[in-house]
């Protein structure tokens, strides 16, 4: 097979945040620190030497990207100041750009400020869109009907189209990504589903990525917990990452089992149901747990209560504010449908929590949100190597 060599890489590399990682003359003290670097999967040190040498396709191959959990143990043990937890990070924000086709989360990375106005432009356009269609009698109804306001139709299908282009371009960055991945593995269509042992090897590892993993963040939880320095349990990274993630899971199953009631006929749209009633225990619940998670992640990089958040990007900053947005105006709708009289301020919210969860799904496969797509697919052919 040919090498292609990228005498650009390094260059392009530093625009999505890499220090300079030419200070870097592989002594291995970061691998060797690394909690999670082993035989299966070495970095950070082998990432860097992809980056100098301009190996593109190894780097855009490399499940080590996506095995990384950003602790910065590294970081502190390299004697040049090189910053290799900060060039994984890079490295990562790169691939996502590399996968998928548009460009978009190129500016979003490389040019913050016009990323910044495309996202608000994105969620503008949305919210003017839904406000055309809106039923603004409904201001004045004496019910807080929310779905008469901007109509439930109009939401549904909006939404399909947010999550069509979002799956489309996510299909696209992970079949890319896939086949990189394959192709530095070694991992053939054979391997996974040419025989009866090698589809319950492919199953073994998905349940690893899906459940052990990306639900459980085992590794993250175990291997990862020896921070720089050690964290009260209320704030430590992998807790905080673990609510975030479940509290978006349990935000987008009580939508989904919301909609099932709706179209079962079991709930009327837009009305007040009981604190109990599944979907809002659920969502109020996961909607909890979301905002907890992110508010530690926004407090923690603005106060840089450790060495792992000392370093923010636009990106980091864009995803956390699209997630609290979404679950404080999702709470500020909950207060809006049980208040006696209900406010004229609920429509506005309302409106506003619509459309900035849409710019979530919408900006997905382009935002820092992409890891979701791609840090489960890494973590499958990490597991398929370890059950080799
Ligand atoms: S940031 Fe942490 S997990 Fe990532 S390479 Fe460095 S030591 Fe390993
Ligand atoms: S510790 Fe620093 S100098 Fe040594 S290999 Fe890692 S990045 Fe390079």
């Amino acid at each position: 097979m040919t090498t292609v060599v990228d005498v650009d890489l390094l260059a392009d590399l530093k625009k999505f945040g890499a220090a300079d990682v030419s200070a870097c003359f592989s002594c291995g003290n970061c691998t060797a620190t690394c909690l999670l670097s082993d035989n299966d999967a070495t970095f950070p040190r082998r990432m860097i030497r992809y980056a100098q040498v301009g190996l593109k396709d190894e780097l855009l191959g490399s499940k080590e990207l996506w095995a990384c959990y950003g602790c910065a143990l590294c970081t502190q043990s390299c004697p040049t100041k090189a910053d290799p937890g900060e060039f994984m990070a890079a490295a990562r924000r790169y691939a996502i750009a590399s996968y998928e086709p548009t460009g978009l989360a190129r500016v979003i990375y490389t040019r913050p400020r016009l990323g910044l106005l495309i996202g608000v432009l994105v969620a503008a356009v949305l919210a003017t869109f839904m406000l055309t269609q809106a039923d603004l009698g409904g201001l004045h109804a004496p019910t807080l009907a929310l779905f008469q306001f901007v109509p439930n139709e109009l939401i549904h299908w909006l939404g399909i189209g947010a999550m069509a282009a979002m799956v489309l371009a996510g299909a696209w960055g992970v079949v890319r990504m896939v086949r990189a991945t394959a192709r530095r593995e070694g991992v053939t269509w054979e391997a996974v589903a040419g025989s009866r042992e090698a589809v319950r090897r492919a199953a073994g590892a998905a349940w690893d990525a899906l459940g052990v993993e990306s639900l459980g963040q085992r590794r993250f939880r175990q291997d990862c917990d020896g921070e720089p320095e050690p964290e009260p349990l209320w704030r430590r990274r992998w807790l905080v990452h673990a609510l975030t993630v479940w509290g978006f899971l349990g935000l987008f199953g009580a939508t989904i089992i919301d909609y099932g009631l709706e179209l079962l006929g079991v709930k009327a749209t837009g009305t007040a149901v009981p604190i109990w009633y599944p979907s809002r225990l659920l969502g109020t619940v996961a909607g909890l747990s979301l905002m907890y998670g992110v508010t530690l992640f926004m407090v923690g990089r603005w106060r840089r209560w450790s060495a792992t958040q000392a370093t923010s990007t636009g990106s980091d900053w864009m995803l956390l504010t699209l997630l609290w947005i979404t679950g404080l105006t999702g709470f500020a709708i909950e207060v809006a449908l049980y208040a006696g009289q209900p406010p004229a301020w609920g429509y506005w919210v309302f409106l506003l929590h619509v459309a900035v969860a849409m710019e979530l799904m919408l900006m997905l496969p382009f935002t820092k949100f992409a890891h979701v797509m791609y840090r489960p697919v890494a973590l499958f052919f990490y597991a398929l190597a370890k059950r080799a």
